[in-house]
């Protein structure tokens, strides 16, 4: 099946899938969960669960529910986390630095995280050539260079919305075909790649309403 006819909503609860798999850390042979189960960890139906992993194949068994090992295993597999990823970010600023600090920390305390820091970026030149932890920071005129150097497949955009189509434009040149930006603006990709938005402000806004 070709990856980009999935909605984009079952994608995201097979990552919910996987994370609670993960959390269960078991070794078990035959330790089973059903589609209940998962069902009821992931907050939706376990007739969606059912649904959604039978999009991509035959995991469970009827009765007894889905071995966790094997579930687990298939799951990285589709979602592309059973190899490491190497990772970029360009704009290290407040955000750029804790998220760059952040994903190192998960790396070293938990080896099965799948993102790997490779490199940072940011156009100011009194921050070009210095590190956050054992990151260097270079250039944005080293970005098409680095991406490929540091086989990096994963941006993450925290510049200032003024510059965001400018970063994202670089990291499309430079082959990237999947991008996580924070700036809070629309950005314009080809369709080949794959955009996602973070945004605090508008979930914050969306949260306002149920106060
Ligand atoms: P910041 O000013 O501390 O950092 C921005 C960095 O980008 C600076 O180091 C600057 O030198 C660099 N930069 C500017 N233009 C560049 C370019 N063309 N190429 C490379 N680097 C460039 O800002 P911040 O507080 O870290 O915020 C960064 C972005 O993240 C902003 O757009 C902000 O609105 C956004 N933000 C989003 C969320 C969210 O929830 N998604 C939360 C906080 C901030």
């Amino acid at each position: 099946m070709r990856k980009r006819k999935i909605p984009q909503v079952v994608v995201e609860r097979m990552a919910v899938y996987l994370r609670i798999l993960n959390e269960m850390d078991t070794d078990e042979p035959d330790r089973y969960i059903s589609s209940q189960d998962l069902g009821d960890l992931a907050g939706v139906g376990a007739a969606q669960v059912r649904k959604d992993l039978a999009l991509f194949g035959e995991f469970g068994k009827q009765g007894v529910g889905y071995q966790v090992r094997l579930l687990q295993d298939e799951l990285k597999r589709i979602m592309n986390v059973d190899r490491p990823i190497n990772v970029g970010i360009i704009g290290v600023g407040e955000l750029g630095t804790a998220l760059a600090r952040y994903n190192l920390r998960r790396s070293a305390d938990d080896k099965a995280y799948p993102f790997r820091m490779a490199a940072l970026f940011d156009n100011n030149p009194a921050k070009t050539g210095r590190r956050v932890e054992s990151l260097e920071i270079f250039s944005a005129e080293e970005v098409v260079d680095k991406v490929k150097e540091y086989r990096i497949k994963l941006m993450m955009i925290t510049v200032p919305a003024s510059a965001a189509q400018t970063a994202t434009d670089l990291s499309i040149k430079a082959g990237i075909k999947a991008i996580l930006n924070f700036a809070p603006v629309k950005l314009i990709v080809p369709p080949q790649v794959k955009l996602l938005q973070s945004d605090v402000s508008l979930q914050l806004h969306h949260l306002a309403f149920y106060l």
